[in-house]
Formats: structure tokens, sequence, C-alpha cells
């Protein structure tokens, strides 16, 4: 609920205004239990901002984060520990987010010695169920990461992500790096996982074909704003935001007859700076529909119908 998270920038001892990133710039929205919310956007847009924040990895700036109702924006870390352990993330890169020295009994185990009080042979089960459910064997516990795949080293760092049986998972670009054959191996696999264990995920990517099939809705960002949020479904067939057009008019068609008789608008203008933010529209820079009152009112997130939300003055 008006979630901020600003960034200072080091500016010179002479500077009199102390310049900030509105990283994410008060950002209101839901998430609920049991679905998977998609979250994209192009790169630097505060979309892995705003899932950090969420999970409290970051202190916001302002505002509130609901959690079962209960605000934890401003819990010390000690009173954060029952949270922390009910919210988890899975990474972009599973080759720099498994520790290289440690095999995958202690990979896993790391999280459960933390937030359990399972004796060691308790948590060893749990180790050996979870790599069952992630598709690995008993047989890879004394393993270390550099002898598995890319694709298997994403399943440990599921398998570690929830092993102490988390609600609530943040996925940041927890697939980008595999090849496409394995990014929907991984996708099924996060989708069994889900209902066998009543997850609900923030699934956090830059790619929008790549959350289409596995987001129930979608929230799109543009420079530290929720510019449009959609069913799934819905937002591909009948995206409102020039923002949200121009992202899916550039998805690739595989079919070369289709991609040469298509209309295809192209994102024009450079990403503004989000630096200094002046009033208005942030994506009037690079609007083809952009007229006087978008410079002057920043548009806010509206319900247009249903669950339908857009900011832009065009609705
Ligand atoms: Fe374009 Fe104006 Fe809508 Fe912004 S508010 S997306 S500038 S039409
Ligand atoms: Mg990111």
């Amino acid at each position: 609920k008006n979630l901020k998270k600003y960034f200072p920038l080091k500016t010179s001892m002479f500077s009199k205004n102390k310049q900030v990133v509105k990283a994410v710039d008060d950002v209101s929205f839901h998430i609920y239990k049991g679905e998977t919310f998609g979250l994209v956007g192009e790169s630097g847009c505060g979309k892995s901002t705003l899932g950090r924040t969420l999970n409290r990895l970051y202190d916001p700036t302002g505002g509130e984060i609901l959690f079962d109702g209960k605000n934890i924006a401003n819990l010390t870390s000690k009173e954060l520990q029952p949270y922390r352990k009910r919210m988890q993330m899975i990474f972009q890169d599973p080759y720099s987010s498994l520790n290289p020295y440690m095999n995958v009994e202690e990979i896993i185990d790391e999280p459960l010695e933390i937030h359990t009080s399972l004796s060691k042979n308790e948590r060893r089960e749990v180790i050996i169920d979870m790599l069952e459910k992630v598709g690995l064997k008993k047989g890879d516990l004394e393993k270390f990461p550099h002898e598995f795949s890319g694709g298997q080293r994403q399943r440990i760092g599921i398998a570690r992500a929830l092993s102490i049986n988390p609600d609530f998972i943040l996925c940041d670009e927890a697939i980008s790096a595999l090849d496409v054959s394995i990014q929907a191996q991984v996708i099924n696999m996060l989708e069994d996982l889900q209902s066998e264990m009543n997850l609900t995920y923030l699934f956090v990517a830059h790619d929008l074909s790549m959350v289409r099939h596995i987001s129930d809705r979608i929230g799109v960002m543009y420079l530290g704003k929720i510019v449009e949020i959609s069913k799934s479904e819905e937002l591909y067939d009948k995206p409102l935001h020039p923002y949200t057009k121009a992202l899916l008019s550039a998805i690739p068609i595989p079919d070369p007859i289709k991609a040469q008789n298509s209309k295809r608008e192209i994102i024009t203008g450079e990403l503004p700076s989000p630096i200094e933010m002046d009033t208005g529209c942030r994506f009037r820079s690079r609007c083809p529909f952009a007229k006087p009152i978008c410079a002057e009112v920043d548009p806010q997130l509206r319900k247009v119908d249903g669950e339908h939300l857009v900011a832009c003055h065009l609705y």
C-alpha cells in the first residue's frame, strides 16, 4: 500500500539537493493467497526492487506491506523472524546463488537449521523428500553445485527455498537464465509444487511471454510505477496501457508470414532517467498518444472493468 523504495545517490559535497532514485514510487496492489502474480517490465523499472522490498530484503522508504493483514514494513529483524520463514526467494542465477563449497545436503539444510527445531536426522528426511519433489535423487546429497546442469541447479535452489514450507515465494527471473526447453519443465514443476504446498508466487520477469502461462494476474511496471494490472489472458487479448501494448508487440512472432502482416508498435524514445521524475505520466516521452494533460497530471491506477486496472489518461 503506497509502497516506496528510494535509493540515495552519492552527490558532490557542494550540491544542495540530495538526489534519489525512486525505484518504487507509491505502488499499491494486492496478491491473492494461492495465486501467481506476474510482475513484468524492462530492466531498471523497479520490479526486482519491489519484490525484494515486499520480502523485506530492503527496508521500504514509505508505505505498508500487509502480509496476512499484518503490516510488516517497519518490523525489526527480530520481529520479522517468523515472517522470514514464510517468505522465501528463488533467484535468477543458480550458479551464483548456491555456495560452491557446500554439498546439496548442506545447501538445503541451511534454512532448515535456522528456521526449524528439527534434529539432524529429521532434517535429512525433509531434505530427501524435498529432493524427490524437485526431481533429484537421494544420491545427489553429497554432490556439489558444479556437478549439476543449470536446470538441476535451479531445482536445488527451489528445494532450498521450499524445504521450510513457506507460504510466499518471490521468483526473481527464476527461469530466465535457463534454456527454453528447461524453462517449461521448471515452470511445470513450480505449478505442481504450488498446488501441492499451497504456495503463493510473485513471479518477476522482463519477458512477457515467460509469465503468460504461469500467471493468474499480471502487473506491468514502468519506472517505479505499476501502470496496468489484469488477469493474464485479458492482458494479452486486450492490453490497455500504451506501454503494455508496446511490450506485447516486442514479443517475437515465430511465424514469418504472420510477422510480416501483423502491425507492430515499436517503443520509440529513450528510457528516461528515474532520478529526475517531474510531473505527469512517466511514459509520455515514449508514448505515441501523449496529450497535454499527460505532461501535467500523473495518471493514477484505476479500475476500468472487473479486475482490469490501468494508469493512463486515455481511459
Ligand atoms: Fe500516454 Fe498519456 Fe497514457 Fe501516459 S497518460 S500512457 S502519456 S496517453
Ligand atoms: Mg531485476
